[in-house]
């Protein structure tokens, strides 16, 4: 690295809309075009944020690169034009933002962005209090619009100056721009190939109990498949199996995804408000009933008496009938978000379950035969034997599901949710869903 080399990381979101571009295909795209003049200078950022909140494209992400440069003022330049060029702009939720942090600012701004970082995952934040911090930091920045995509865009560059969070990898594929909009050729049968040699390094590529793969996207936008995985290496390993279409440009991203980031420890029901998502205890107290559009739906009640619906909806598949098996008195740790006042279950640790039991006439202690009523209210006799009882047997009865931890189907996981094959609790029974 040159002496007069200055750090610049660069934090973008809000770029796409439902019909085409991608907020992580733009990052690709300005990495490499940065990459003839400046020197990369950490990994790309995929962060996913708050995944309830209404205005997001699909997954809430946003996109942050590292670069050193000895022209900062060419790269700012450079990167809003692009954003300018490829941001769906017509589109009335299309609202780019992008922030620069200079190497000289590190230190200054580090916490303050951390901890936007860390509530933009978690809390929602208005566009008001973006536009306060990167006002109050001095940060160099360009708001497009309404400017919502600034909020991604702090928080993204957060993410980059406090590398220390869990985190995995994606290894994005996109394709090539004539192709965007048509059919996508990605070989299903190399993908579960992919699957086979690299599970649980990698997940989230294929659902094999509803058959569906899951890595390759339908909508127009320009990604061709992305791989999910705990480390570079197994992501590279899982992306040489698949066979597809021509790929323009790819890239690995270090991510969030597959970290639980966006949970809040609830201590009761009362903690518990819309569009925040939360790790809850309570108590079963009644059977799931599953209402129009399969959706199955039980209520929990916390340590106070106080409840909220749980629900398994329909696109969580399998899960369902896991939701299905529980009972009042069941104990659990429900994992998920809160959107009008129902909590979308991710994941369910069942902690205990309750007995259920069956009365049945006594055995007779000599001949081992039942005894039959000895008539209302005499207890049981023997015909045989003439042996009497005056009280039934308690027969506890088998429960259909066992302690441990459940979670939603690939085909139906959040990005941030953590898959249980990266839970490391040896005490816990886990049931991973693949
Ligand atoms: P894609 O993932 O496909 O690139 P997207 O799902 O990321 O698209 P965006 O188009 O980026 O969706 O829209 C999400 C918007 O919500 C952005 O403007 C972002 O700044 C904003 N946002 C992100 N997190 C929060 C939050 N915690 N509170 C309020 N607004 C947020």
């Amino acid at each position: 690295m040159s002496g007069d080399m200055i750090k610049i990381i660069i934090g973008l979101d809000d770029t796409d809309s439902r019909d085409g571009m991608c907020t992580t295909y733009l990052g690709a795209l300005i990495a490499d075009e940065l990459s003839s003049s400046c020197e990369q200078a950490g990994d790309l950022l995929l962060v996913r944020l708050n995944p309830t909140i209404p205005y997001k494209t699909r997954g809430n992400a946003s996109v942050a690169i590292s670069v050193e440069c000895h022209d900062p003022t060419r790269v700012i330049g450079h990167v809003i034009s692009r954003i300018a060029s490829f941001a769906r702009m017509d589109c009335e939720n299309t609202n780019p933002g992008v922030v620069f942090v200079l190497g000289d600012d590190f230190d200054g701004v580090k916490p303050e962005l951390d901890e936007f970082f860390r509530r933009a995952v978690r809390d929602v934040i208005t566009i008001d209090e973006a536009k306060a911090v990167a006002g109050k930091l001095g940060l160099t920045y360009r708001a497009f619009k309404n400017g919502r995509g600034l909020i991604g865009a702090l928080a993204a560059c957060g993410a980059m100056l406090n590398p220390g969070w869990d985190h995995t990898y994606e290894y994005l594929t996109y394709r090539k721009k004539e192709m965007w909009g048509t059919p996508r050729f990605v070989d299903s049968e190399s993908l579960y190939e992919a699957d086979n040699c690299t599970y649980p390094e990698t997940w989230d590529s294929v659902d094999r109990v509803n058959k569906i793969v899951v890595c390759v996207p339908r909508s127009p936008d320009p990604v061709l498949f992305g791989i999910r995985g705990n480390s570079r290496q197994a992501v590279t390993e899982a992306v040489g199996i698949v066979r597809s279409e021509e790929i323009e440009r790819s890239c690995i991203y270090r991510t969030n995804q597959g970290t639980d980031m966006h949970l809040i420890h609830a201590a009761g029901v009362d903690d518990v408000h819309g569009m925040h998502s939360y790790i809850l205890e309570g108590i079963v107290e009644t059977v799931a009933h599953t209402i129009k559009g399969g959706h199955s739906i039980f209520v929990l009640s916390d340590d106070w008496g106080k409840t909220i619906d749980c629900a398994a909806f329909e696109p969580t598949k399998n899960f369902r009938d896991v939701v299905r098996r529980l009972i009042p008195g069941d104990r659990v740790i429900v994992y998920g978000s809160v959107m009008d006042g129902t909590f979308n279950i991710e994941k369910i640790n069942i902690l205990s379950l309750a007995e259920v039991s069956e009365k049945r006439n006594p055995e007779c202690p000599s001949c081992g035969k039942r005894m039959k009523s000895a008539g209302a209210e005499q207890g049981y006799r023997c015909r045989k034997c003439g042996t009497t009882a005056q009280v039934p047997e308690t027969v506890c009865l088998e429960r259909t599901i066992a302690v441990g931890f459940y979670e939603v189907p690939s085909c139906a996981r959040r990005h941030l949710a953590k898959p249980l094959i990266r839970f490391k609790t040896p005490d816990t029974p886990l049931f991973p869903g693949r």
